[in-house]
Formats: C-alpha cells, structure tokens, sequence
C-alpha cells in the first residue's frame, strides 16, 4: 500500500502498511459505479477474499447483495455515511461506508468493515443485542409469523394476507394474481457450498424480491426455497409486471464470500378469480411444477389444461378409495430365478387395477396419485396382506416380495403392519422380503433406517430396489440390514453389448458380495443378458426371459418344480 510517513517520530513504528495488513480489517475504496479500485488488510482473507480478487468487481463483492450495502452506495453517492454490523459466515462485521469528497465533489466511497467477532465488549453488547432480538423475533414469530431466516411472512401470514386481499379484491371487482416461485436446484447449493451460504443466498433473494416488488405486493416465503408474491390489479398486465420483477430479481449472479452463485426460479402465476386463497395458491403451484417440467428457469400461468389435470388427480383420488372398497386391486407376481440353478427362487407382486372401464390399469398410472394423497399407505397394507395370504399356499421356501413406498416407509404403523400380515396369513417372515428403492431411502434415510432394523426384528429380508437409480446409498448400504439388491433394469439394458454397463454391474455384484448381499438383476430379456449375469456371478435374475408377471390363476406352471428346466 502506498502509504508512508516522513515523520521522524514515527520511524520506530511498524509502517502504517505492515500495520494495516495485519489489523482485522478490510478497509476498501470504491469509485462512484461501486466499482473497487483499492483492498486492503486481513480483513480480505477472513472474508475469503483477495486483493486482486476485489480490485475491480463490485461493491457486493465483499458481503453479497445486503440491503445496507446497496443502500450504503446510494447513501455515499449523496455524500451521505452508513454504519451498520452484519454477520458473514459465523463473523460479525462493523462495516462504516463513507464518501471519499475532494473539495465537496464525491469521488466514491471508503468501506471499512472490522472483524468484532473477538471484541469481548462488543460481544456482550451484541449477545444482549441477539437477546432482544431474539425475544422480539419470537414475539413477532408469534404475532406476525415472519419468517426467522428472511423476515418475510411465512405461510400461515401469508394464507392470512392472501385471503384478506383475495376478499377485498372481489368487493372492488379488481384483479389478484399470485405467483409461486421455486428456486431451481437448490438442494445442490446447499450441498456443495453449505448451508450457510445457502441461507445467505435465501435472504439474498428473498430481499431483492422484496425491492423489485410493488410495495402494495405481499411478498412471503412459502417454505424452504419456495417465495410466493402475490399482486393486486387487472389479471393479464399484472402477470406481465410480476414476470417481469421477478425475473430482474432472479437473473443477476448472488455474490457470497468471492463465491457468484446464479439462481433461476420456476414460476407459476395463478391469477382471481377464484377468490378463494387455497385454490389460488394450489393453482399456481400448479403451474409452477408445469415450469418445472417444461424444463425449469422459466415462467407458467394456470390455464384450463391444468385446470382439467388437477380435476383428473382428484377424480382418481376418488376413484382409488372406491377401488378398494369395491376389491377392484390385483396382485400379479412375477417370478425370481436362481441363476445357479436355474430354479425358481420366489415371485415379486406387482399390484394391478381392474378398472371397470379402463381394464387392467399399470401401476404407474395411479401409484404416483395414491403416493401423493397418503392412499398408498392404506392400499399398500392391502398388498402386504393380499400378498401373505397368497404366498403362505406356495411350497416353502419360495418367498414372496412386496414393494414399500416411501410413504409407507415413513408411516409410524409400518411395522405393526407387516407383523399383522405376518400373523393373519401365518406365513414364515423370512420369506417375505420387502423392496423398498433406493431413493425413497434416501428420502428419509433417518427415520427409514428406524423402521428397518425394526422390520428386520421381525424376521423379514430387505431389499433395495431399482438400484443404482437413486444418489449412491453405498454408505447407507453398510448402516442398513439389507439382504438383497435388486439391480435396476438400465443398467441389465446394455449387458453382453455395452462395456460400462457390464463393468457397473460387475462392480454391483462383487460389492454386495464384499458386504455378504446377494443380487437379483431386473428386466433380463435377453439370452445374451442371462450369459452376461452368470458370468459375472449374479445370484437371481428376473425378467420377461423367464416370464412377465401373471396372476395368481396362472402361477400352477411357474410353481410346478417342472419350471427349472423350461427356463434353461
Ligand atoms: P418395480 O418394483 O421395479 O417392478 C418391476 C417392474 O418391471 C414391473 O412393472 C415389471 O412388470 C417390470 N418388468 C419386469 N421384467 C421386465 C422386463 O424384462 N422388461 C421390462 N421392460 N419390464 C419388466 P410394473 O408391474 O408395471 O410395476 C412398475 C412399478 O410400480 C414397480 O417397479 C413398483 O415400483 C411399482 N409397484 C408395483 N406394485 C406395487 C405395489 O404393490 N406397491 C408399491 N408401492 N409399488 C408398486
Ligand atoms: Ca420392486
Ligand atoms: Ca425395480
């Protein structure tokens, strides 16, 4: 730093430069577009920063978008000086922006930002000062429901606003629109910069939503990385401004601690009528998971085709409850051979609709609504049951195995469940292994891992299924009790042909048996397929090469013991 002195009593001090870069402080000056021209001192490197990093690059550069810093430049643009504290990964800054003035002109500005984290009295003024806040927090918390992280309105306040303004958009016959905004990909900022800075990145935008917004606009944090706006006047101007301010908000790159994080939102607007706050916001969340479809990081309005789906899903909702009432569900199993031996191992059920109408419904039709509404818990004991019944007839030890949605792994009933089915049916636990994917593992890993070792208890295999599909659970592999995996179809796809294929199924196979579990591969067609998993040492198999799942009236062949030769 070019700062000296020529004053002979000063000669035995440290230079005010050696001083300056040891000092906990960053001390920066900026020109009038906030631009850095100068950075000194250790403050830089606390803040994760470097000179040349800073020189340059914006004022946000240092603390990230804050409100204080952007009001600060425009203060200091005025001649005017700001102080305030701020908190920046775990270090509490005292931050004083003044203007640099030659002869009354402003040049720019000086940032001095002091590292008081250590301060001892300053510690107990903000711990005092953190007190009441916190207990003004709570009590706001209470009566107002603002969010903690962003000081917006959480969802309660924000059904509570929505619905006043909804009302009195109706008395004055004037338009509402709400929009539903969903941060893409998240997740992967909280996970590969932390969760600090993830929140950093919330309050970023939660601000700057705030800012670009009508001051008129309600403006609330639904849940983690969901905001929602909602706007008052004519409907189709009005989802023209709110496309329009959230895109600004969104659109500029978030800079935290020299990180730039770019985020883009998918957005759903729903516009009055309706004036009823539930369907509006259901509505446009509606439309934001159509963005989300088409693609993400862009805009969708709720339409009448959305408005058609969301009635189908209901309709089926209904029409689920009635089926099984009415004992319209069917299980069709689906036979595990040993590919040592060529026998037949045990049969997977696979549960069916005999839809009046619409004939045999596959599962993929209505297992995603069952999921979503909470039926697949009730329809899913119906399985276990139906499946036990019918398993405890075949000759020992076939087994029977049952898939487990994620719902069902997060139901406090589950285990009591599986040892009712267990006890009505009489059939021996170890031979019903219950499937449960590796993404709904990973989706409660913490209170599935619970259940499971209870489940374990009683007696039961586990396996996973659709391996390979889901986020490495590898890890979770060596905490879980599992037995069995069951190797997804994708990766049996290119066996005998395509080269990664056999070596991540290769990989599989000696794993599970490093850790003492066998291995089924799924959806084998092909001879080539079959040739490829014997080699590779695959325990079971299962696939349309041996049989496609049948009902129960179809079985007698497939339990014959006749049925080992047939299939080699
Ligand atoms: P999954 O558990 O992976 O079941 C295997 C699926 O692959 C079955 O489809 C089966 O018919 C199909 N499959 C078997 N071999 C082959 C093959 O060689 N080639 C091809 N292309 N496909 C094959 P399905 O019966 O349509 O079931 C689809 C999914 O629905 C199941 O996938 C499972 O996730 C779910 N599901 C089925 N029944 C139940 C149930 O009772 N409860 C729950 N929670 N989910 C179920
Ligand atoms: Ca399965
Ligand atoms: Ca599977």
């Amino acid at each position: 730093m070019a700062v000296t002195s020529t004053d002979p009593t000063f000669t035995s001090a440290p230079p005010l430069d050696a001083v300056v870069d040891h000092a906990p402080i960053l001390l920066a000056a900026f020109d009038l577009d906030g631009i850095y021209t100068l950075a000194e001192g250790r403050g830089l490197a606390l803040a994760g920063l470097t000179r040349d990093a800073l020189i340059g690059r914006g004022v946000t550069e240092v603390f990230g978008e804050r409100i204080q810093v952007l009001e600060a430049l425009d203060a200091v643009r005025s001649g005017a000086s700001r102080h305030f504290t701020l908190d920046l990964l775990g270090i509490h800054w005292d931050v004083r922006i003044t203007p640099l003035l030659t002869a009354g002109v402003v040049l720019g500005g000086l940032l001095v930002a002091t590292d008081i984290t250590e301060s001892i009295h300053v510690r107990h003024a903000l711990e005092a000062e953190i007190r009441v806040r916190q207990r003004r927090e709570l009590e706001l918390l209470q009566l107002a429901s603002i969010d903690g992280l962003t000081g917006l309105p959480n969802r309660d306040e924000l059904t509570r606003l929505l619905q006043r303004s909804a009302d009195n958009a109706r008395d004055a016959g004037t338009g509402l629109t709400v929009a539903f905004v969903d941060l893409d990909n998240f997740k992967v900022i909280n996970d590969s910069l932390g969760h600090a800075i993830g929140d950093e990145v919330l309050q970023v935008i939660a601000d700057r939503l705030r800012l670009t917004a009508h001051p008129d606009d309600v403006v609330a944090r639904f849940a983690s990385d969901e905001f929602v706006v909602v706007s008052h006047g004519p409907s189709k101007d009005q989802a023209d401004v709110v496309t329009r301010s959230l895109t600004a908000a969104l659109a500029p790159a978030v800079r935290i601690a020299g990180n730039e994080v770019f985020v883009t939102g998918s957005i759903g607007l729903a516009s009055s009528p309706p004036y009823d706050a539930a369907t509006l916001l259901r509505n446009a969340d509606a439309a934001m998971y159509r963005a989300k479809d088409r693609g993400r990081d862009r805009v969708e309005t709720f339409d009448q085709a959305l408005e058609a789906d969301a009635f189908t899903a209901l309709l089926l909702r209904t029409e689920l409850h009635h089926a099984l009432e009415r004992d319209e569900f069917v299980l069709h199993y689906q036979p595990v051979v040993d590919l040592g031996t060529g026998r037949l191992n045990g049969m997977e059920a696979l549960i069916r609709w005999n839809h009046p109408e619409r004939g045999l419904v596959p599962p993929l039709a209505f297992i995603p609504a069952a999921e979503e509404s909470g039926f697949i818990v009730e329809m899913g004991a119906w399985v276990l049951h139906e499946a036990c019944r019918q398993a405890a007839e075949w000759p020992a030890p076939l087994h029977v195995a049952v898939n487990l949605s994620v719902r069902q792994l997060a139901d406090d009933d589950i285990v009591a469940t599986v040892a009712h089915a267990l006890a009505i049916s009489g059939l021996d636990p170890g031979r019903l292994v219950l499937e449960v994917t590796e993404s709904a593992l990973m989706a409660n890993a913490e209170s599935a891992v619970g259940y499971l070792i209870d489940l374990k208890h009683l007696g039961v295999q586990l396996a996973i299924d659709d391996f390979g599909t889901g986020y490495s659970s590898l890890v979770y592999l060596k905490r879980m009790p599992v037995d069995i995996i069951k190797i997804d179809r994708s990766f049996v796809d290119g066996l005998g042909t395509d080269p990664e294929d056999t070596a991540i199924v290769e990989s599989v196979v000696s794993l599970a048996h490093a850790v003492g579990v066998k291995t089924v591969a799924e959806g084998v067609e092909t001879q080539r397929q079959f040739d490829a998993l014997c080699a590779l040492g695959c325990d079971f198999g299962q696939g349309y090469l041996w049989s496609r799942p049948v009902p129960d009236d179809a079985l007698a062949p497939l339990l014959d013991p006749s049925f080992s030769t047939e299939v080699r």
